[in-house]
C-alpha cells in the first residue's frame, strides 16, 4: 500500500525550538508552543506509515529528545541520574502484572485475598516459609509488597524493606531543584492537556485548530476497524479480505489478532473515496441476518497519527515519573488540580474512559497506576476523586462492552481493599450508599409489579451483569470491619445509611422466583431461577460483612436491628386470615396458609439477615421484645412463617407433591442446600426457626409447625383407623418424617456460635467430622465440600488437621493423593441427621458406620445420638420443646403405632427419628441433673399414660417384628438402657427393681433371640451361597466358549515358552549363528483363537491366514537430532537408515489374532457404519476411519493395519540346506564384492543416470567364474538352497494379508499415500522391524529390565511376527528390486556406494543394526533367477558372515567417534591392558589416523579403557542382534539373557562371535583391510569429524531420550514462561504459551497470531510444532493451565501435569492454587507412554471416555 505523497520530514533547529519553549514557558503558555512544533512532526513521523523501527527514532528525534532537554537544560542523562540518585524510592514494589506472571498470596499474612506478590519480591521474603497459595495473573494489578496495609505480617520483602529516613515527613517535590520543578510543571500540565484534548476529541476528518497543519491537507484517510465482543475472528478474517484490497489471508489474520489485542487497527490508507468504500463493504458483510456490524470508521491521518502521539506520551510520562518520586507527585498533583471547569485533566480521562479504544485504556490506566497508586499521599486524592464519580464510571461501564480489566471501573479493587482509604471513604464519603445507590438504580429497572426482583433471562440484559460488579466493590469496602473503639459518630451515620439501602435491596430480592405447585398439567415451559441464585450468590459475601460490622457496636447493633425488622415487616402479607387449633388441651391462633396452592418464594434473604442478626443479642445482654429493641409488629410467630413455609415446600417435594413443576424447583432445592448457598439460605432459615422456638411457647411452636405442615389430624390417635379414602396416607406419613426431621435439627443443630455455646473453630470441625464420616476424602474433595473453599484464611485446614490424619498413598510409587481419616476419638461425634447431610450422603455415612463398628467387632453397634452442646441462655427455651405435651404426645403416639399389630400411618423411618429425639431429651435431662436444675423432666412425662414410655419401648424391645432395620434394634436397647438410666439418677429408689429385671430380662431375651436369629441368618446365607456357585457353574457350561476366549492370553498356545527352552538346554549353550548352530525350536505364536469366531486355528502357510491387530506410526522418539525436521516422506530414501534416528516407523500390537477374513468383513462393516455416521456428524470418533484407523473387537487398542501371522520359519525349509559349505569370511567377501564391483561396472556403461536402480545384478554363475574352483563350489554351494523351498508357496490370503500390511506400513510408516508397487515397500518393512526392535531394545535398558521375560507378551509376539514378516516380505516383491536393493546396501559398506546420494554420506551416517536388518533379509534373493521367490533367510554361514561385517564395521563407527561419548570412563577399577586390548588400541589409532585425526594425545584413551568403552557401546546393537537372529532361526535364548546383563559376552556366544573384538580385524585377510580403509578415508567423514559441519555427529552406546527436566516448584515454571512472547506478533504476550516437552520449545498455542498451514489445513502453533517435533505425536505442558496436552494428528486429550500438592493431588486449571511439587514417578509415566508410543492410544482412549474432547479442534491448538 504505497502512499500517495508522502509527508516531506521538515527541518527545525533545536536550540532555536528550546529557546522558543523556555522563553513561552516563563510566560506560562507552553502549550500552544509545543502545539506549533507537534502539529508539523507528530503528522510526518505518525502519519507517514514508517515501519516501526523507524517511527520510533523518528518520534524520539523530533518529539521526546527536545521534551526531555527542555525538561533538563542539559543533557537529559546526567539529570536523570542525579534525579536517581536523590529518589527515595516508593517501598512499594508495585511490579504491574503481565497476562500469566505468577502472583502469590500468603494464607497466613494476608490482608484478604486480593492481597499478592510478585515472584521475585515471594521469593525473597518471609511468606515462602508460610502457607501460600499460588496463582497466574489474569493481566492488571500489581505486587503489594510494601504496603502495610496489605500484610497483617511480613509487609515488605528483602528487596523493598524501608529506607532510615521517614519519607512520609518530607515533601518528595522539595528535593527536586526549583527551576525544574517549574518547567516540569509546565511540561506534565501541557502534555496532559494535550492528551485530554486529543482523546476526548471526537472528529474523525479534523482536529483542533491549533492542531491543525497550515494550508491544505493532503487527503490520506484510514480505514480504522474496532473490536467488538460480537464477531468472532474468522468472520473477521473472512470479511477483511473481502474488503480491503489485496489483502491475504495472512494479512487478514494479523489485522484480527491486531484489533482483538489494540482495539483497532488500520486495515487500509488510501483516498477518502476507497478508505470509504472499504469501510462500506465491512459495514455491509458484517451486518448481515440482522447482527450488529463490525464498528469501522474513516479517519484523517493526522487525527490518527495525534492519536498515536498521545499514546506514546502517555508512556514517555510514565518514564519521565518513574525517575523520581518528585516528580511523580509532582504529576499526580498536576493531574488532579482542577481546571477552569472544575475538574482536573484525571477526572477527564477517568470520564472519558469507555470512549478510548482498548490500548489508549490500558495506557491511560497504567499511567494512573504508576502515578497516583504508588503515591500514599495522591492514592488518598484519587480515592475520593474517583468515589465522587464512581456512579457515572459504573454508569458508563454498564453500556459498554470490553471487559471489566480494561475499563477503568476495574482500579475499584486499587481502592476499595486498601483498609484505611476504605475506612476513610465509608467514613467521610459515604462508600457504602455511593456504591449502593447506583446498583438499587440498576435494580429498579428489574422490579416486577410486587416490587420482588425478576431476573428472568429474557430480560437478562448485560448492563445487569455488569452492573453487578458494584458488589465486589461493595464486598471490598466492608472487608476491614471496625473493631469496637473504632467506631465514630460519623462512622455509625454513614454505615447505617449504606445499610438501610443494603436492606433496600435484600427487600427486592425477599420472595423472588414465587413457586406454586402445578397440579394437572406440567409446567410447559421451565421456570426462571438461574438469575435469582447467581445474584443470591454474589450478595453472600456482603450479608456477612454487614452482619460482622453490626456485631461491633451496640448502637449500631440496635439501630441495625431495628431497620431490618422494620423492612421485614414491610414485607409481611397483611391480609393473611388466622384460624385456631386445639391440641393437647393447648389452643392456639394460627395464621392460614396452604402451601400445597399459595405461592412460596425461597429466597428470602431479609427474613435470613436477621436471623444472622439476631444470634448477637446476647453479647449485649439484649433479648427479643426488650425496650431497646421495640419494633412495631415483631411478631415471632410471623418471623418464622417465611422460612417455615420453605421447609413444607421441600418436605412436600419429597413426598412427591410437586413433580409437576419440574426441573425449575428441583434445582432450586439443590442449590438451597448446596455447600455453596446454604449458609445464607437454609441454615439462617433453620436458625429463625430456632429463634421462634426461643421465642413462642413450646406447645404453641409445635403446633404452628403441625399446621403448616398439615399434620394436624395425623396426630390425633384415630388417624390411624382406616376410613376408606386414604390417597395421600402415603405422603402424609413422609410429610411426618419430614416434620420429625425438622424438630430433630432444631433441637439438635447448635453449632452456630451465640445459638449453641461453640466457636467457629468447633463449627468447622463438626462440618469435617461428618464429611469423613461418609468415607475418607482426599484434601481437594474435602475443600470442594466445606463452605467458602475459596477462603485464604487457613481455618479450615486448621480444623482438617484437628480431627483428621493425613494418609499417604498407600503404594509405594503410584501417583495419587493421600486422604484424610478420622482420627478415632471423632467418631462419636457422628449424627446421622446432620442437617447438611442430604439424602445419599446420609445412607452412606450410615453404612460406614455400621461397617465401622463392625469392624471393630465392638459387641455394641449402636449409632446414639451425640450429646449436644449447650444452648446458650437465651436460646435455651428450645431444649423445652422435647418436654412439651405436644412432643411428648407425638412421641408415644409414634411409639404406640410401632407396636401395634397394625397401622397406617406408621412408618420405620419415623420410630428411627423418634427414638432419637427421646434420645436428645434424655441427654438433656441428664445434663439438667448434672446441673442441679430440675425445672427440665422429660422422664416425669414420658412415664405418664397408659402405657407409659418405658412399657412401650419395653414391648419393642422385646418384640421388634415391625422393625427391619438391625441399626434401629441397636438404637432401641441403647435407648431402653439410657431411659432407665437417666430415671434411676432421677427418681428414688421405688420403680427401680421390676424395671432392672424387665430390662435386663428383655435384654437376655434379645441376645438370646438375636443368637438364634444369627444361626438362622447364617444357615440361608449358606443355602444361597450354594444356589449361586451352582448358577455359576451352570452359566459357565453353557458358555464355555465364552469363557475360555475372555482371557486372550490363554487362547493362545505359544510355542514352549523361553523358559522351558532355558531348562532343556541348561548344559549346553545355545547359538544361533554360524556352522554350530543349535538346533531351533518353535517360538511365537502356533496357534491361534479368532477372538470374533472363536475358532482356534493352527498357524500355516498354506491356509486361512491369521492376523494381528497393529498400530503403525511415524516416531521421532528416539532421534539424536532434535533440531533436524523429519524429511517428508515423499523424497525420503530409506534405503540405508541415517545414524541419528531421526525418524522411523514403529509398529506395535494389542497381540489379539484374527482370522484374516473375519477382520476383513469386521473392517468392512465399521466402513460402511462409519460412512452413514460420518455423512451426519463428521468426525465424531475416537478413531480416524479414513486413516483405516479401528479399535481391537476385545481390548479397544487403537490399531491402523492387521499384521499377517506366519509360521516359523524353518519349517518352510528342508533341513538339508544346511550342507557343509567351506567357506572363509575373506573368500566370502570377496565374492560379494565381485559382485558389487561386476554390479557397478555395468551400471558405468549405462547411460542412464540418475537411475533410483544404477546397478544391475549379475548371475552366480558369472561371478564364480573368477574365483578359484575350491572357492567357487563351496560358494555356490552357499547359495544353493535358495531354489530348494519345500512346502510350495503361500496361502492366497496369506499372500494378501502380506500385501495389506506392507503396503500400510509404507503409507503411515512414510506418511504417503498408499503405492503397492513403489520399489520402497519391502524396505520399509525391514526397517519398522529393525526400529521396532531398537527402540523396545532402548526402553529395557532404561528400565534395567533384560531382554527376554520382562516384555509383556504382546510385544513379544508382536517382534516376532515383524522379524518373520521382513523376512517372508520379498515374496510379494518382484524379484528384481529385492536384487536392487541388495547390491545397493552391499555397495554401501564393499564398494563406495556411500556418499553419491545426499544421506548418508559416510561410514558414521548409516545405523548399522537397521543396516544390518536389511541386508540380512536382501541378501538371499542377491543370485536369484525367474521373477518371484521363495529363499529365506536362514543360511546360517551367511546370516555369521553377515554379522560379522556389519559388527566390524560399528566398531569402526564407535572408534571414530570414541572422542564424542562422554560416558564416565573414569570410573571402575583399573585394569590390565590384555592381548586383544593392545591389538584393538593400534587398530584404534591406524583408523583414526587414516580418518586424518590428529596424532595420538592425552585424550585417547588406553587399551583397556577402549575395549571396555567399545564393548560397552556395541552392546546396544547386540541386543538388537540377539532379538533379530532369535526370532528368525528360532534357536532358544541362554539362560543367561533372560536377565539383565552388561556383559557382551553371553551375546557373542549365542551369535556366534569372537569375545576378542580384535579377531573381527585380524586374519579375514587383506581385502577387509582394503574395505576398512576406504570408509576411513573419505573426505566427507573427515569433514563431519574435525570441522563445523551441518549436520551433528552421535555418540555410542546411543543415549536413551527422555523427556526434558522439570523444575521441581511449579512456580519457577510459570515464572519461567511469562517472559515468553508471542514470536510471530513482535513480542507480544502469548495467551496460552506450551512447552513442548520433548524439546523445550515453547510456543504460542491456540491463536490465530501463530497459525500456519500444513498440507492446506490450518493449524495452530502447537500442531505445527508436533508435525515437525514427533511426527505429528506430541507431548506438550500448558504452563499456565498446569495441564498436558497430547496430540496424535488432529485428536488430543488434556491430562493433568506431574505437578502434585502436598497432599498428592495434581491441579488442572491451577483452580486450588496450592503449591505444586513434580511428581516424579507420574512423570516417569508420562515418559514411559511417551517413549513406547502409547501417546495415539491414550489419546483415542480419552476420547471414548470423554465425548466432549470430540468438538475441540485439536488442530488450532
Ligand atoms: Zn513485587
Ligand atoms: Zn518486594
Ligand atoms: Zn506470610
Ligand atoms: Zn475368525
Ligand atoms: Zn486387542
Ligand atoms: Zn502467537
Ligand atoms: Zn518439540
Amino acid at each position: 500500500m504505497a502512499m500517495k505523497n508522502v509527508i516531506a520530514t521538515p527541518e527545525y533547529r533545536q536550540d532555536t525550538l528550546l529557546e522558543e519553549w523556555w522563553n513561552s514557558c516563563e510566560k506560562g503558555n507552553l502549550l500552544p508552543a509545543l502545539k506549533k512544533h507537534w502539529r508539523i512532526f507528530v503528522l510526518s513521523v505518525f502519519g507517514n506509515n514508517h515501519d516501526p523501527g523507524k517511527e520510533e527514532r523518528l518520534a524520539h528525534k523530533f518529539l521526546f529528545r527536545p521534551m526531555e532537554y527542555f525538561l533538563c537544560r542539559q543533557d537529559p542523562e546526567v539529570v536523570f541520574e542525579e534525579l536517581k540518585a536523590k529518589n527515595m524510592p516508593s517501598q512499594l514494589c508495585g511490579k504491574v502484572f503481565k497476562t500469566g506472571e505468577p502472583t502469590y498470596s500468603c494464607r497466613d499474612c494476608a490482608n484478604d485475598p486480593t492481597c499478592v506478590l510478585c515472584i521475585d519480591c515471594f521469593q525473597n521474603g518471609a511468606h515462602k516459609n508460610h502457607r501460600y497459595k499460588m496463582n497466574t495473573s489474569g493481566g492488571g494489578g500489581y505486587c503489594d509488597c510494601g504496603d502495610q496495609e496489605a500484610w497483617t505480617s511480613h509487609p515488605f520483602c528483602n528487596l523493598h524493606s524501608p529506607n532510615e529516613v521517614n519519607q512520609d515527613e518530607k515533601n518528595p517535590i522539595e528535593t527536586l531543584p526549583v527551576d525544574l520543578t517549574d518547567r516540569a510543571s509546565a511540561l506534565f500540565m501541557a502534555a496532559l492537556q494535550y492528551i485530554v484534548e486529543v482523546l476526548t476529541w471526537n472528529q474523525c476528518d479534523n482536529l483542533p485548530s491549533d492542531l491543525q497543519v497550515e494550508g491544505e491537507l493532503n487527503d490520506t484517510y484510514i480505514t480504522m476497524l474496532f473490536n467488538d465482543e460480537v464477531h468472532t475472528f474468522d468472520q473477521v478474517i473472512k470479511t477483511l479480505q473481502r474488503a480491503v484490497k489485496h489483502c491475504t489471508a495472512q494479512q487478514a489474520r494479523e489485522f484480527a489478532t491486531l484489533v482483538d489485542r489494540e482495539g483497532r487497527a488500520t486495515v487500509y490508507r488510501g483516498c477518502f473515496t476507497s478508505c470509504e468504500q472499504c469501510r462500506t463493504i465491512i459495514d455491509q458483510s458484517t451486518s448481515r441476518h440482522g447482527s450488529k456490524p463490525l464498528k469501522v470508521q474513516v479517519m484523517h491521518t493526522v487525527v490518527v497519527a495525534h492519536q498515536t502521539f498521545c499514546l506514546r506520551l502517555m508512556v514517555w510520562l510514565q518514564k519521565m515519573i518513574e525517575k523520581s518520586d518528585g516528580l511523580r507527585r509532582l504529576f499526580c498533583l498536576l493531574s488532579m488540580k482542577p481546571q477552569e471547569d472544575g475538574k482536573s485533566l484525571m477526572e477527564k480521562l477517568l470520564l472519558h474512559d469507555t470512549q478510548l479504544w482498548k490500548v489508549a485504556r490500558i495506557l491511560s490506566h497504567q499511567l494512573l497506576m504508576a502515578g497516583v497508586l504508588m503515591d500514599q499521599e495522591c492514592k488518598k486524592q484519587f480515592a475520593v476523586i474517583f468515589t465522587k464519580w464512581y456512579p457515572n464510571v459504573m454508569r458508563d461501564f454498564a453500556r459498554d462492552d470490553h471487559d471489566h480489566e480494561v475499563c477503568v471501573a476495574s482500579l475499584s479493587v486499587q481502592i476499595y481493599t486498601v483498609p484505611s482509604l476504605a475506612r476513610m471513604l465509608v467514613t467521610d464519603h459515604d462508600l457504602l450508599d455511593v456504591i449502593l445507590v447506583p446498583f438499587l438504580a440498576a435494580c429498579e429497572e428489574k422490579k416486577n409489579a410486587n416490587g420482588v426482583l425478576s431476573l428472568s433471562k429474557a430480560d437478562r440484559t448485560p448492563s445487569f451483569k455488569r452492573a453487578c460488579f458494584m458488589l465486589y466493590d461493595l464486598k471490598y469496602a466492608l472487608l476491614c470491619k471496625p473493631t469496637s473503639d473504632e467506631w465514630s459518630d460519623k462512622l455509625r451515620e454513614s454505615f447505617l445509611r449504606g445499610h438501610q439501602s443494603f436492606l433496600k435491596l435484600l427487600k427486592m430480592m425477599q420472595g423472588m422466583d414465587e413457586v406454586k405447585r402445578q397440579t394437572g398439567m406440567h409446567l410447559e415451559y421451565e421456570p426462571e431461577w438461574e438469575g435469582a441464585f447467581n445474584l443470591q450468590m454474589r450478595v453472600d459475601d456482603v450479608i456477612s460483612s454487614f452482619t460482622e460490622w453490626c456485631s461491633t457496636d451496640r448502637t449500631v447493633y440496635i439501630e441495625a436491628y431495628k431497620q431490618a425488622a422494620q423492612m421485614l415487616s414491610q414485607c409481611r402479607d397483611t391480609t393473611q386470615k388466622s384460624e385456631q387449633h386445639t391440641v393437647c388441651g393447648h389452643t392456639v391462633k394460627c395464621l392460614k396458609y396452604d402451601v400445597q396452592s399459595q405461592p412460596v418464594s425461597i429466597h428470602l434473604p431479609l427474613s435470613r439477615y436477621l436471623a444472622g442478626l439476631h444470634v448477637y443479642m446476647g453479647d449485649y445482654n439484649l433479648q427479643f421484645g426488650c425496650p431497646e429493641l421495640n419494633v412495631q409488629g415483631l411478631d415471632p410467630v410471623k418471623m418464622i412463617e417465611p422460612p417455615l413455609k420453605v421447609q413444607v415446600l421441600i418436605a412436600q417435594s419429597q413426598a412427591g407433591l410437586w413433580r409437576r413443576n419440574g426441573y425449575a424447583l428441583l434445582n432450586q432445592i439443590y442449590f438451597y442446600h448446596n455447600v455453596k448457598c446454604r449458609q445464607e439460605m437454609y441454615d439462617k432459615d433453620i436458625l429463625m426457626l430456632q429463634i421462634g422456638a426461643s421465642a413462642v411457647d413450646s406447645n404453641e411452636f409445635l403446633i404452628h409447625l403441625l399446621n403448616r405442615y398439615g399434620l394436624l389430624l395425623w396426630i390425633r390417635p384415630e388417624y390411624d383407623v382406616p376410613t376408606g379414602q386414604d390417597d395421600n396416607v402415603r405422603q402424609t406419613i413422609m410429610l411426618a418424617e419430614e416434620f420429625l426431621n425438622l424438630l430433630l435439627i432444631i433441637l439438635g443443630e447448635r453449632y452456630v456460635p451465640g445459638l449453641g455455646q461453640v466457636t467457629h473453630e468447633d463449627t468447622l470441625k463438626r462440618e469435617v467430622i461428618h464429611l469423613l464420616c461418609i468415607s475418607p476424602m482426599s484434601n481437594s474433595e474435602l475443600s470442594k465440600n466445606l463452605p467458602d473453599s475459596t477462603n485464604l484464611k487457613a481455618d479450615i485446614e486448621d480444623a482438617i488437621h484437628a480431627v483428621a490424619n493425613f494418609r499417604k498413598p498407600t503404594s509405594v510409587g503410584t501417583a495419587g493423593s493421600g486422604k484424610f481419616e478420622l482420627k478415632n476419638e471423632c467418631y462419636k461425634e457422628f449424627n446421622p441427621y446432620f442437617y447438611h447431610y442430604c439424602r445419599t450422603d446420609q445412607s452412606q455415612a450410615e453404612e460406614t458406620q455400621i461397617k465401622r463398628k463392625k469392624e471393630e467387632k465392638s459387641a455394641n453397634h449402636t449409632l446414639p445420638p451425640p450429646v449436644p452442646p449447650k444452648f446458650t441462655p437465651q436460646f435455651a427455651q428450645i431444649s423445652n420443646l422435647l418436654q412439651s405435651d405436644v412432643l411428648v404426645h407425638i412421641l408415644s403416639l409414634i411409639l404406640q403405632r410401632s407396636v401395634a399389630v397394625r397401622s397406617r400411618s406408621w412408618s420405620e423411618t419415623q420410630l428411627d427419628r423418634v427414638l432419637h429425639l427421646i434420645g436428645l431429651a434424655l441427654h438433656e435431662q441428664r445434663r439438667n441433673i448434672h446441673e442441679g436444675n430440675h425445672n427440665f423432666d422429660f422422664i416425669g412425662k414420658a412415664l405418664k399414660g397408659e402405657p407409659n414410655f418405658t412399657q412401650l419401648l419395653e414391648s419393642l424391645v422385646t418384640d421388634p417384628k415391625n422393625i427391619s432395620h438391625d441399626s434401629t434394634k441397636d438404637l432401641l436397647s441403647w435407648i431402653l438402657q439410657k431411659f432407665i438410666e437417666v430415671r434411676q439418677m432421677t427418681s428414688s429408689a421405688e420403680a427401680n427393681g421390676p424395671v432392672e429385671q424387665l430390662a435386663s430380662s428383655s435384654k437376655e431375651e434379645n441376645e438370646a433371640a438375636k443368637k438364634r436369629k444369627a444361626r438362622l441368618a447364617a444357615k440361608r446365607k449358606e443355602k444361597i451361597i450354594a444356589k449361586i456357585s451352582q448358577m455359576q457353574q451352570n452359566f459357565i457350561r453353557d458358555n464355555a466358549d465364552l469363557f475360555e476366549s475372555t482371557d486372550a492370553d490363554s487362547s493362545l498356545t505359544r510355542g514352549t515358552s523361553e523358559m522351558d527352552i532355558s531348562e532343556s538346554a541348561h548344559h549346553e549353550t545355545p547359538v544361533a549363528l554360524g556352522k554350530y548352530q543349535s538346533l531351533p525350536c518353535s517360538i511365537g505364536i502356533t496357534k491361534a483363537t479368532c477372538i470374533l469366531c472363536q475358532e482356534e486355528q493352527e498357524i500355516s502357510h498354506n491356509s486361512r491366514a491369521m492376523v494381528l491387530a497393529g498400530f503403525v506410526q511415524r516416531s521421532t522418539v528416539m532421534s539424536q537430532c532434535k533440531s533436524r525436521n523429519p524429511t517428508d516422506g515423499e523424497n525420503l530414501d530409506p534405503l540405508f537408515t541415517s545414524s541419528d534416528l531421526h525418524v522411523g516407523s514403529f509398529t506395535n500390537s494389542c497381540g489379539h489374532t484374527m482370522h484374516a477374513d473375519c477382520w476383513q468383513s469386521f473392517f468392512q462393516a465399521i466402513l460402511v457404519k462409519e460412512r452413514r455416521r460420518l455423512s451426519r456428524i463428521p468426525h465424531s470418533l475416537s478413531y480416524n476411519i479414513v486413516q483405516l484407523e479401528y479399535l481391537c473387537p476385545l481390548c479397544e487398542s487403537l490399531s491402523n493395519t492387521v499384521i499377517p501371522l506366519v509360521p516359523a520359519l524353518h519349517s518352510l525349509v528342508t533341513d538339508s540346506d544346511l550342507c557343509d559349505v567351506n567357506l572363509s569370511f575373506g573368500d566370502w567377501l570377496d565374492g560379494l564384492q565381485k559382485t558389487v564391483k561386476n554390479a557397478t561396472k555395468q551400471e558405468s556403461t549405462s547411460a542412464s543416470k540418475g537411475d533410483p536402480f544404477p546397478f544391475l545384478p549379475s548371475s552366480l554363475s558369472s561371478i564364480t567364474k573368477m574365483m578359484a574352483d575350491s572357492v567357487a563350489s563351496n560358494f555356490q554351494l552357499l547359495w544353493q538352497y535358495v531354489n530348494n523351498t519345500k512346502g510350495g508357496r503361500f496361502s492366497e490370503s496369506l499372500m494378501e494379508m502380506m500385501k495389506k500390511f506392507a503396503k500400510d506400513v509404507y503409507s503411515f510408516g512414510l506418511g504417503v499415500d498408499p503405492d503397492d508397487m513403489n520399489h520402497r515397500v519391502s524396505i520399509v518393512a525391514w526397517n519398522t522391524c529393525a526400529y521396532t526392535i531398537i527402540n523396545l531394545e532402548q526402553y529395557l535398558r532404561y528400565e534395567n529390565k533384560p531382554l527376554f521375560g520382562a516384555s509383556p507378551s504382546r510385544n513379544v509376539d508382536c517382534i516376532n511376527a515383524l522379524v518373520k514378516f521382513a523376512a517372508v516380505c520379498s515374496h510379494i516383491m518382484p524379484q528384481e528390486v529385492i536384487k536392487k536393493h541388495c547390491l545397493r546396501l552391499l555397495s554401501g559398506l564393499l564398494s563406495n556406494g556411500l556418499g553419491e546420494g545426499d544421506d548418508p554420506q559416510c561410514i558414521i551416517d548409516v545405523d548399522m543394526f537397521h543396516y544390518l536388518v536389511a541386508v540380512t533379509m536382501a541378501l538371499p534373493s542377491l543370485y536369484t533367477e525367474g521373477t518371484t521367490a521363495s529363499n529365506l533367510p536362514l543360511n546360517s554361514l551367511n546370516n555369521q558372515y553377515i554379522l560379522e561385517l556389519v559388527l566390524t564395521a560399528h566398531i569402526v563407527q564407535v572408534m571414530l567417534l570414541h572422542d564424542r561419548s562422554q560416558d564416565g570412563e573414569e570410573g571402575g577399577m583399573e585394569m590390565e591392558n590384555d592381548a586383544d586390548s593392545v591389538a584393538l588400541m593400534s587398530m584404534y589409532t591406524e583408523i583414526r589416523r587414516k580418518a586424518g585425526c590428529l596424532p595420538p594425545s592425552n585424550n585417547d584413551p588406553l587399551p583397556w579403557q577402549l575395549t571396555r568403552h567399545i564393548k560397552r557401546a556395541v552392546l546396544p546393537f547386540l541386543r538388537c542382534a540377539t532379538v533379530l537372529y532369535h526370532n528368525l532361526t528360532g534357536v532358544p535364548i541362554p539362560a543367561q539373557l533372560q536377565e539383565w546383563t552388561e556383559e557382551v559376552e553371553p551375546f557373542c556366544s549365542y551369535l556366534s562371535l569372537p569375545t576378542s573384538f580384535s579377531e573381527l580385524f585380524l586374519n579375514q585377510g587383506e581385502l577387509l583391510e582394503r574395505v576398512v580403509n576406504q570408509w576411513c578415508s573419505s573426505d566427507v567423514l573427515r569433514s563431519r569429524l574435525y570441522s563445523a559441519s551441518s549436520r551433528s555427529v552421535v555418540s555410542y552406546p546411543l543415549p536413551v531420550n527422555h523427556l526434558i527436566d522439570l523444575p521441581d516448584d511449579y512456580s519457577q515454571l510459570i515464572n519461567q514462561i511469562s517472559s515468553f512472547t508471542c514470536p510471530s506478533s513482535k513480542g507480544n504476550d502469548s495467551q496460552l504459551p506450551t512447552m513442548c516437552l520433548v524439546c523445550g520449545l515453547v510456543v504460542c498455542s491456540q491463536s490465530y497470531c501463530c497459525q500456519t498451514e500444513i498440507k492446506d489445513m490450518k493449524v495452530g502453533a502447537a500442531t505445527e510444532h508436533t508435525y515437525r517435533c514427533g511426527a505429528g505425536v506430541g507431548i506438550l505442558l500448558r504452563v499456565r493451565e498446569c495441564q498436558i496436552v497430547l496430540l496424535a494428528g488432529t485428536k488430543g486429550c488434556f491430562i493433568p501435569a506431574p505437578y502434585v500438592d502436598s497432599y498428592g493431588e495434581t491441579d488442572q486449571g491451577l483452580r486450588r492454587g496450592n503449591p505444586l511439587h513434580l511428581c516424579k514417578d507420574s512423570y516417569k509415566n508420562l515418559q514411559k507412554m511417551w517413549f513406547t508410543h502409547c501417546i495415539p492410544e491414550t489419546v483415542a482412549h480419552n476420547i471414548e471416555s470423554h465425548m466432549n474432547l470430540m468438538s475441540i479442534h485439536w488442530q488450532h491448538l
